[in-house]
């Protein structure tokens, strides 16, 4: 059987055990979940994340020093940029319109009195984009600064570049580091289908399910609009862009897409989701390590989506009308504040209570979706890393024209 369908498989009975478990017997879901389906899901998130670090460091270091040349990195660092805003506006667009046509907030007579949420720090534009440079590249390693980790790999990667020859035999370890972190992806993904039933019967199983009935059109708005995005805007950017058929994306991709579901986290499924992209979607290895880590961090298109939806929800439930220069306040924070936010499950909410601040709506309004925000995240954490295979699949095939333009270039002269 292939691993898809086994993943697949472990996700269908995680879901079904959970769900019978949480309505007939909660306290057989107890016990159940702390001997056997919470331990299954952690062992296989551990087993992932502990080599997240190792392979952005290697794969970026790599993937750098193999371009060679800075312009090609500043070109494919500018489309790459490009691309990920562009998505993730087209992406909270979507989610205003929806939320404006269907009224998630004055469908289920949802009463905000009593709601609190403490809201958690997050960090200003102006602190993101200072704190990009390491201060010490080790610690950034220990914390799992992922943009730092980015920036300190871009830095080794073009030294080895530059120093050429006389570095060979460092390059030689990182190549070799890499190959040994991408066996270890194999070896791990054999596990995928324990953990994902692990994990999902753990998340559904400890789902309070009354809160999903009030809050229905509001979970059906968030995830009509995440498949609208996905199949339309991805669809579109592989088919035209990428010259790929949506359909081999989609199929190819599949078992990553799983693993995110499952895991809640971008940053933890980015080893399978650059193998999947690599393997199945023919991305070349110096665009896919470029591209996908930096995504994982910067680029959360699902997230956007429920953040516009909420904002709109919320609005609605407190019965504020936004202008339109707050809309685009909207849009502008919540793409900025992917920017600085690593993906792990429900930072997505941390965000959210940056865009309310910023539009003067009450931060509170965050404890009406937290209780079922868990499936949303598994469902936009896959759009999120979807949205980072679809820029690698066009980002390489525009490369691969340039040096194509390139060749017949320098054969005419
Ligand atoms: N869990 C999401 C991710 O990792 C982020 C979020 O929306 O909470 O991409």
């Amino acid at each position: 059987m292939k691993l898809t369908t086994k993943i697949f498989i472990g996700l269908t009975l995680g879901l079904m055990v959970g769900l019978i478990l949480n309505l007939a017997a909660p306290s057989l879901f107890d016990v159940l979940n702390s001997y056997i389906f919470d331990p299954l899901g952690t062992i296989f998130l551990n087993l992932i994340k502990m080599l997240v670090v190792p392979i952005v460091f290697f794969s970026i270091t790599l993937g750098t020093a193999s371009l060679g040349d800075p312009k090609k990195l500043g070109r494919i660092g500018g489309k790459t940029i490009l691309f990920f805003l562009a998505t993730t506006t087209i992406a909270i667009s979507i989610a205003l319109a929806m939320a404006y046509v269907f009224h998630p907030g004055d469908a289920g007579g949802i009463d905000p009195t009593g709601a609190t949420y403490e809201s958690e720090e997050a960090p200003t534009v102006v602190e993101t984009f200072t704190n990009i440079i390491p201060t010490n590249p080790i610690q950034a390693m220990t914390e799992g600064n992922m943009l730092q980790i980015i920036a300190f790999s871009i830095f080794i990667g073009f030294a080895l570049a530059m120093l050429g020859k006389k570095t060979e035999a460092v390059l030689k370890v990182i190549e070799q580091g890499n190959d040994i972190m991408m066996f270890l992806v194999n070896l791990i993904m054999r596990f995928a289908p324990y953990g994902a039933f692990g994990l999902l019967a753990s998340a559904v199983g400890e789902m309070g399910l009354e809160g999903v009935k009030a809050m229905f059109s509001y979970m059906l708005i968030v995830i009509v609009t995440l498949l609208l995005h996905g199949a339309v805007t991805y669809g579109a950017a592989v088919k035209f862009l990428g010259k790929m058929s949506p359909i081999k994306f989609f199929k190819g991709f599949f078992p990553a897409m799983t693993v995110a579901f499952s895991t809640s986290s971008s940053s933890s499924t980015l080893p399978i989701s650059m193998k999947t992209a690599q393997e199945n979607l023919g991305v070349p290895k110096p665009v896919s390590s470029f591209v996908q880590p930096l995504g994982a961090t910067i680029n959360m298109d699902g997230t956007a989506i429920m953040q516009g939806v909420a904002t709109i929800f919320i609005a609605q439930v407190y019965n504020t009308d936004l202008s339109f220069t707050q809309l685009i306040m909207v849009v502008l924070t919540a793409v900025l504040a992917s920017i600085g936010t690593a993906g792990v499950p429900g930072v997505g909410l941390i965000m959210l209570a940056m865009v309310l601040n910023q539009v003067a709506l009450p931060v509170e309004g965050i404890a009406l979706i937290i209780g079922i925000d868990r499936l949303l995240d598994m469902t936009r954490t896959a759009v999120n890393i979807t949205g980072d295979a679809a820029c690698a699949v066009v980002v390489g095939e525009s490369e691969r024209k340039h040096d194509e333009a390139k060749k017949s270039a320098t054969a005419a002269s």
